[in-house]
């Protein structure tokens, strides 16, 4: 596509159009990396709602080698939304948790002012396919306590399509997940051949990521695993799956009205939020042994933890 196509998307004629989000592919941390399709953050596009961040992976065959191996790393100032298509993920977190992360159901983890947490493929996941998201907490839930949750949503028909609403509200299906601002997140499954419309909240901007399959956003064709967005004051999105049936993940929320500041795995408002998150993980996690520090120790998971990288040599800016 052409890139100038992206560079417009803030310019508020554009509420009509969908603008195409291309991916790019990146290494997942540790020395037996799995690849993911990164869609947000990129440089046409912080935010959509509050969701900041966009993983996508697989389907991969991960039995000829490591699928995910995520050892214990800290987040702070967001949540992270692990959606499967295929395959088992362990999850273990500092606030005790121990979960298995299973197809179509959505484990959410709420870092608040910090948390610390581990994710490794199951023993006898063979392909492993799904997404990481991450929404940034509004400043006024940014320094809360953490705590995980698990939400299965059962599946709901609109029209000939089936949707499984994990974050939100969406068709009458409402999740139980506490999210702190306007948001929805869900699975649709849209036959081949068919079209759906899919009643949206106009105060929302929304984000279709096509998983598998044709898929055509009102008229206009998204790739497969990229990431087409929509401004805010679409009372509906129409959604028309082409030759071969899709599975798209549509995410979208009121607009955050924040700038934030994101490096690894920290979200903070400022450079210094961001030296201190480092540092607390230092000298609490690396360093050694502090358990009641800002982010706890994962229990039960055998091996180091992941130190933060260096610093920038220069100052982390806001964006948003
Ligand atoms: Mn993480």
């Amino acid at each position: 596509m052409d890139p100038q196509e992206v560079v417009e998307t803030s310019e508020p004629h554009l509420v009509d159009r969908v603008v195409i989000l291309e991916p790019r592919e990146v290494p997942l941390g540790g020395p037996r990396a799995m690849t993911v399709r990164r869609t947000l953050p990129q440089r046409a596009r912080s935010l959509i709602g509050a969701w900041c961040f966009v993983d996508h992976y697989g389907p991969n065959d991960v039995t000829a080698r490591n699928g995910m191996l995520v050892p214990p790393h800290p987040h702070t100032g967001l949540q992270t939304v692990s959606w499967l298509f295929a395959g088992e993920v362990d999850h273990r977190d500092s606030v005790g948790s121990h979960a298995l992360v299973r197809p179509g159901e959505l484990n959410l983890m709420t870092a608040g002012s910090g948390i610390a947490h581990s994710e490794v493929s199951g023993e006898t996941t063979t392909v492993l396919h799904g997404a990481q998201l991450w929404i940034a907490l509004p400043d006024s839930a940014r320094n809360g306590h953490p705590f995980f949750e698990r939400y299965v949503p059962g599946p709901i028909s609109i029209g000939a399509a089936t949707a499984r609403v994990f974050i939100g509200s969406l068709a009458g299906s409402t999740s139980t997940a506490r999210v702190f601002t306007g948001l929805v997140g869900a699975q649709l499954d849209v036959p081949a051949g068919v079209t759906v419309v899919i009643p949206v909240d106009p105060a929302f901007e929304h984000g279709v990521l096509v998983d598998a399959g044709d898929l055509t956003l009102d008229d206009t064709a998204v790739p497969v695993t990229h990431l087409a967005y929509r401004a805010p004051g679409a009372t509906q999105l129409v959604l028309t799956a082409g030759e071969s049936a899709a599975t798209v993940l549509l995410i979208g929320g009121v607009p955050l009205g924040e700038r934030i500041v994101m490096w690894w795995n920290f979200i903070g408002r400022s450079h210094e939020d961001i030296v201190r998150f480092r540092e607390d993980w230092q000298t609490e996690v690396i360093a050694g042994g502090n358990d009641e520090g800002r982010f706890g120790r994962v229990r039960g998971y055998d091996g180091p933890s992941l130190p933060a990288p260096e610093l920038p040599n220069v100052r982390l800016t806001p964006r948003g």
